[in-house]
């Protein structure tokens, strides 16, 4: 059960992953409601939950049907079978910091990728 859990808390950390390598690179801030880059417009709450809001849209947003891309669902599913991973094989407090790592480190990989891409 504990796997179960850790991985819906990865898959939480997968959204706030992805808002991260969005917003960091064009300096924008980590707090604030998420919202489409096309349209602008703030996302419900619906269109916010991890891979399951992504396949309910089909990879589109819900207004403008702007493709979302497929870095959202695979960097989400990505944390969730880290988080399982680091809980079905590691002590509590080593898969805790096991998962904080991969997390910090998945910012890290994704802001300097997405900086890149901006630049070309
Ligand atoms: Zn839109």
């Amino acid at each position: 059960m504990t796997v179960a859990y850790a991985a819906l808390f990865g898959l939480a950390f997968g959204s706030f992953v992805n808002a991260a390598i969005e917003r960091i690179p064009r300096g924008e801030s980590l707090m604030g409601r998420s919202h489409c880059d096309g349209c602008s417009r703030v996302l419900h709450a619906w269109e916010l939950i991890p891979v399951l809001s992504y396949a309910a849209l089909r990879g589109r947003c819900a207004s403008c049907s702007r493709s979302i891309g497929m870095r959202t669902p695979v960097v989400e599913l990505g944390c969730a079978l880290m988080f399982a991973a680091a809980f079905s094989l590691l002590p509590v407090l080593a898969a805790a910091a096991a998962s904080a790592a991969s997390v910090a480190i998945a910012v890290a990989a994704g802001v300097t990728l997405e900086k890149r891409s901006l630049r070309s």
